[in-house]
Parts: C-alpha cells; sequence; structure tokens
C-alpha cells in the first residue's frame, strides 16, 4: 500500500534545495564574471588613457625638438654660414635651449657632414654626418620636411639620443646641410618612472614602424627590452589610432593588458601595459572571499535543505507505517470473532471492533471514550483494575483477566480478556485488549468445582468441603465468639445391613440418610456432609449444644421413621443412626477450641451413643475430655 505521492514530493523538495544552491552558485559566478569583466575593461580604459597621455606628451617634445629645428635652419638660411653668422647662429641656439630644457642639443653640420656649430658645451663634435642614412635623405630630397631618427648614440658620450632634423638650402636653393635636435631617450624614461603602473606595468614609445625610443623599465641599451608588447605592430587588428590588448610575454611568462595610442602629429606609439595579475587582484581577492562566502553559505542551506527533505522522508515513511499497521490492526479487529480494543492510559476506549455488539447487545459507539472499568462488574473491577495498573507500571506485558458484566438484554456475562500493551501511537501509552465471552465455561468450571466438593453418592459434601468449612467456621465462632456444634452420625449395625441387602441396597440406604440429615442443615451456612464409609458429619455454626441435642433426636426420630427394613437391627428391624454431638461454647474460657478437639469429641460422644445401645444422640460437655460421656 506504498503511496507514491510523498516519495515524489521529497524528491520533489530535494531537487528544489539542490536548484536553489546551484542556482545561487551560478548567479555568483555570474556576478563575478561581470565584476572580472568590468575589472578587464578598467584596466584595458586605463591604460589606454594613459598611453595617450604619453603620447602627447611624445608629441610637444617632438614638436619643441621640431620647432627648434625649424627656427635654427630658417636663421642659417637667413644669416648664411659665414663664421660671424654662425656666431649669431650659435647664440640664437643657446637661446632657444633655454626655452626648450627637454632637448640634450642643437647640432648643425655643413653640406659635407662636418659640424659647423653646436650648443653642447665642452662637447668635442661628433664625426662626419655624410655616411648616415638620415643625412643622405636629406641631402638628396630638397624637402623641408622633419626627419626622425632611430636612437643612435650621441655624439661625445653613451647617452643614447633620439633626433629630429631638417636640412637647410644655400641661397642658391642647393643642399646647404642638416640641423639636428638630440633628445635624449631618457629624459622620457625619466618621465614614465614617475608614474605608477604596478611592479610588472611597462610604458614605451615606439615609432610609427615598431622601433623603440623609450621606455620603462629603461636599459641604457634599448635593448632586449621588448616583453611583448611589440605584437602590437605584428598584429593587423590592431591597426586603429588606440585600443587594448591583451599578450603574453615569452621573456617573463606574464600576461598582460596594453592600452596604445598613436600620434597624429609625428609618427609615434605610446603603449602603456599592466600585468593582468597585478590590475585584477583586488578583484581577485573580493572574488575569493565573495566566493568563500557564497559556497559557504549555499554548502549549510543544501545541507540544512537536504536534512529537512529527508526528515520530511521519514516522518512520512514512519507515518506510512503507522498507517499500515493501524489498517492491518483494524483489518485483524473487524473480522475476528473476538472483541478487539485500544485502551489509553487511564483505561478510556480509543478503539471498539464491531464483535462488541454480538458479545454484550452494545454497539461500539455506545462504548467508545467510556471508561473500560466502568461496565465491570464491582466484585471483578479491583482485580481487572490491579491488572491494567501492573501493564502501566511496565511490571507486566500482557495480563488476562477474567470478569462479569450485564449484557444489554439484562443477563450476566463472563467474559476473559487479554491485554497488552502496544505503545505504537507515538510516545502516549496505548493498551490492546482481545475479549472473548467465557459464560459458559465459567458455568462448566463453577460446575466442577462444586462437583470436586460433594459427595457422589449422597450428593452432599464430601470430607474435603467439611474440613474447609470446619477450618472456617471455627475461627469465625471463635472471632465473633458465637457457638459452634457438630454432629458425627453413624449408621446402626450397618456391616449386617450390608450382608443381609448387598452393598446396592447399602448404599441407597445410605442415601436416605444422608437425605434426611441434608434436611437437618437449614441455614445457608449449616452443612451436612459425608465424613467417611456410612458416617455423615452435620456442622451446624451458631447452634448451642442444647440446640444441637434436640437437631440430633429429631433425626434419630426421623431415620427410624424412614422404616428401611433391617432386620438385625434389633429391637427397631428398621435401619436406625446414632449420634455424637460436641459444642464449642465461646463462654467457656477453658475449652479447647479447635476442630479437631470438636471431631474427637464428637466420635467420643458416638462412641457412648453405640455403647449406650445405639438409635440415640449423646451431647460430650465442653470441658471433658474423658471416654466416659453423659447422655
Ligand atoms: P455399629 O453399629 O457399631 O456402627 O456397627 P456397624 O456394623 O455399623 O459397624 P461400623 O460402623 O464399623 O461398620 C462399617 C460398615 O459400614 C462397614 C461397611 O460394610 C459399611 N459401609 C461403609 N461404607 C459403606 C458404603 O459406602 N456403602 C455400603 N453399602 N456399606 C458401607
Ligand atoms: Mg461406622
Ligand atoms: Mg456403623
Amino acid at each position: 500500500m506504498a503511496r507514491p505521492a510523498p516519495k515524489s514530493l521529497t524528491r520533489r523538495a530535494a531537487l528544489f534545495v539542490v536548484a536553489i544552491c546551484a542556482a545561487i552558485v551560478v548567479l555568483e559566478g555570474w556576478r563575478e564574471w561581470v565584476a572580472y569583466d568590468a575589472a578587464v575593461q578598467k584596466a584595458e580604459l586605463e591604460t589606454q588613457n594613459l598611453a595617450r597621455s604619453m603620447r602627447q606628451h611624445a608629441e610637444d617634445t617632438y614638436e619643441i625638438a621640431d620647432q627648434a629645428v625649424s627656427l635654427v635652419s630658417y636663421q642659417i638660411e637667413t644669416t648664411g654660414i659665414a663664421p660671424e653668422a654662425l656666431q649669431q647662429t650659435e647664440a640664437f641656439m643657446l637661446r632657444t635651449m633655454q626655452s626648450a630644457q627637454r632637448l640634450r642639443g642643437i647640432y648643425v653640420y655643413d653640406a659635407d657632414g662636418n659640424w659647423l656649430v653646436t650648443t653642447a658645451e665642452n662637447m668635442p663634435p661628433g664625426g662626419n654626418q655624410a655616411a648616415y642614412s638620415y643625412f643622405r635623405d636629406h641631402m638628396t630630397t630638397p624637402s623641408d620636411a622633419p626627419s626622425f631618427g632611430a636612437p643612435i648614440r650621441a655624439a661625445g658620450d653613451d647617452a643614447l639620443v633620439t633626433t629630429v632634423s631638417r636640412r637647410f638650402d644655400q641661397p642658391d636653393g642647393s643642399f646647404g646641410g642638416v640641423v639636428v635636435a638630440a633628445i635624449d631617450t631618457r629624459y622620457f624614461a625619466d618621465v614614465y618612472d614617475s608614474i605608477d603602473v604596478g611592479a610588472l606595468g611597462t610604458i614605451s614609445l615606439y615609432d610609427s614602424n615598431g622601433l623603440l625610443l623609450s621606455r620603462k623599465p629603461y636599459h641604457p641599451d634599448l635593448r632586449d627590452e621588448d616583453l611583448g608588447e611589440g605584437e602590437l605592430f605584428a598584429r593587423p587588428d590592431l591597426a586603429q589610432a588606440s585600443g587594448a590588448y591583451h599578450y603574453d610575454s615569452a621573456v617573463d611568462g606574464h600576461r598582460r593588458i596594453g592600452g596604445y595610442d598613436r600620434g597624429a602629429r609625428y609618427p609615434i606609439v605610446s603603449v602603456v601595459a599592466v600585468s593582468h595579475a597585478e590590475a585584477l587582484a583586488s578583484w581577485g581577492r573580493g572574488a575569493l572571499q565573495r566566493g568563500a562566502i557564497t559556497l559557504g553559505l549555499t554548502l549549510g542551506a543544501a545541507l540544512l535543505g537536504l536534512r529537512l527533505v529527508d526528515q520530511i522522508r521519514r516522518r512520512q515513511r514512519s507515518e506510512t507505517v503507522l498507517e499500515q499497521k493501524e489498517s492491518e490492526f483494524r483489518l485483524l479487529a473487524e473480522s475476528a470473532s473476538d472483541l478487539v480494543e485500544r485502551f489509553d492510559s487511564d483505561g478510556t476506549r480509543t478503539y471498539i471492533s464491531p464483535a462488541l455488539e454480538r458479545l454484550t447487545g452494545y454497539r461500539p459507539e455506545e462504548m467508545l471514550g467510556k471508561n473500560a472499568f466502568e461496565v465491570v462488574n464491582p466484585q471483578d473491577r479491583p482485580a481487572v483494575e490491579a491488572a491494567a495498573e501492573r501493564l502501566r507500571q511496565g511490571v507486566t506485558e500482557q495480563e488476562t483477566v477474567s470478569f462479569r458484566l450485564q449484557h444489554k438484554d439484562g443477563r450476566e456475562i463472563w467474559l476473559e480478556t487479554s491485554l497488552r500493551i502496544a505503545a505504537e501511537r507515538s510516545e502516549k501509552l496505548s493498551v490492546v485488549g482481545v475479549t472473548r465471552d467465557v459464560t459458559e465455561r465459567k458455568r462448566l468450571e463453577l460446575k466442577l468445582e462444586s462437583l470436586a466438593l460433594r459427595d457422589g453418592l449422597t450428593g452432599i459434601a464430601n470430607r474435603r468441603a467439611f474440613d474447609t468449612a470446619l477450618t472456617r467456621e471455627v475461627a469465625r465462632a471463635r472471632r465473633l465468639s458465637t457457638p459452634l456444634s457438630l454432629l458425627m452420625i453413624d449408621a446402626d449395625r450397618f456391616k449386617r445391613f450390608n450382608d443381609d441387602h448387598g452393598h446396592l441396597a447399602g448404599d441407597a440406604c445410605l442415601k436416605s440418610i444422608a437425605a434426611v440429615v441434608a434436611m437437618a442443615a437449614r441455614r445457608p451456612t449449616d452443612l451436612a456432609a459425608r465424613y467417611g464409609g456410612e458416617e455423615l458429619a452435620l456442622l451446624l455454626p451458631d447452634t448451642n449444644i442444647d440446640a444441637a441435642r434436640a437437631i440430633a433426636a429429631d433425626l434419630c426420630r426421623q431415620v427410624q421413621a424412614l422404616a428401611i427394613p433391617h432386620a438385625r437391627n434389633l429391637p427397631w428391624r428398621v435401619a436406625t443412626i446414632s449420634i455424637g454431638i460436641a459444642s464449642i461454647d465461646p463462654r467457656d474460657e477453658d475449652a479447647v477450641h479447635d476442630g479437631s478437639w470438636l471431631i474427637s469429641t464428637a466420635d467420643l460422644a458416638l462412641y457412648d451413643a453405640k455403647g449406650q445401645g445405639r438409635n440415640q444422640s449423646v451431647a460430650a460437655p465442653g470441658k471433658l475430655r474423658t471416654t466416659r460421656l453423659v447422655g
């Protein structure tokens, strides 16, 4: 009878818990991914912005150099290269240098490449320039456009410089020479040093062909300095004026985010790069913390949720089991011919099977909710309550009680109930009782009981019943200080009767005598019994010796009146009896008041009655214990 609904409910609840947890994790993951993306974008934007500033700064520097070169070439073209004119030019150049501090120097070479004038103080002039490509370019190209040179060693010292140069013409328009302005590559590097791009960050300046002009970190040779940012010039997708890109350095193994910006006025490109790890470090730390918290909370929620689901499942399972047990119980109970009932701890009926009506005439609903003890016969109630108490206390697990109860139709019936603890209903104690009608059995039992105490031949009480009654009555007489009398009765010359008429006739005679004696037991407590053989006894509680004497005399007369022929019982020729009487007198303090005394004393009296001729009764005086008794 397993029901599918609860099972799928718990499964759905478990799925729900798992789904919620998964959703939390996915949402948090997505949020972190967005945050990661934002951090990357921020780094890209920052490097791009910085690259723009650096490009602007470089262009400004080249512009200053270009202006200086332009002014000086114009001066020379105007004044010529005569020695006086050159002196003026030198002064002009020095003034120009004062307003252009970023320049390392201005140099003027003639058409053959020999130096004419320079701002470099105490500096030996560099060698002939005619061999340099830039010089030849100027010489062969009649353009007054500036030329930008690759970094070279400056004349006279180790500094690596980048140059801006222009040609100047002679008055006839022919090539007059070249004016060169030098910018120390170190100058840019110094500016870059003051900018924080993290420990692994780089700032580089290139010409438009990818030739390195300066960079941070700076190396005096500017060699092997590229950590991978040069990739910019190899990638066609990075041809825009500005942008950002990611690259892995084969040199130091770090991944970087680079922003670049190309010059508009001069053919230069600046690149600012930060380490990927450094740029995302703060996001990474936060993500780790948030992730740990989310994971912890989710795990906690999952554990709690699944635990709850487990508890629900267990409860459902035990409820199902209980329901099954209950329905099985009812099925059994309702099909049973015995009455099945359930009681709570104080004896209230909580369930009654339909068999009640057949047993007691009452319908189950008439008894439901009522106390079990109410209907029990008051005489049996103590025993029933004691059994219930033993169960309650846990002394026993099962009890069987028999009790009387009034049927709805008024007759008294006997029921027998087996009670057993059934503590299935939560913690509350419940008792199950199975009851059957034992009226018939009880009747038989009572009959057997009485048969056991009855003499088979005469139908009066037997010796066993007599002994019990004697003990009980002696105790009562003593307790209540009432007299108690005993008559010992013996058939006269009965041996001869048997001899003359046979044993069967003897038995019949004995039955007739017994019937007479039984009639004499008038009060409920009086008891006529067969003491043994052809001896009978009559126990008379609350009867003194005088009353007993009268009863005995009457008995003798009645037996004789039966007129059962007994020829050799002379002189009456009919069956007679002799009786010995003994009494306990409560007023007689010296008397020995017990059963055996009563019997032996009555016996002695009987012996006396025989001796005095039979068919008479003799009463023993209370105090005497001699064999000589008086009639
Ligand atoms: P007495 O007058 O002295 O009592 O003479 P008695 O012959 O009756 O002597 P006693 O009481 O000793 O006799 C007992 C006889 O009673 C013996 C036996 O034959 C007879 N008797 C005892 N019980 C029964 C019995 O159940 N049925 C029959 N038919 N006879 C019995
Ligand atoms: Mg006898
Ligand atoms: Mg006899």
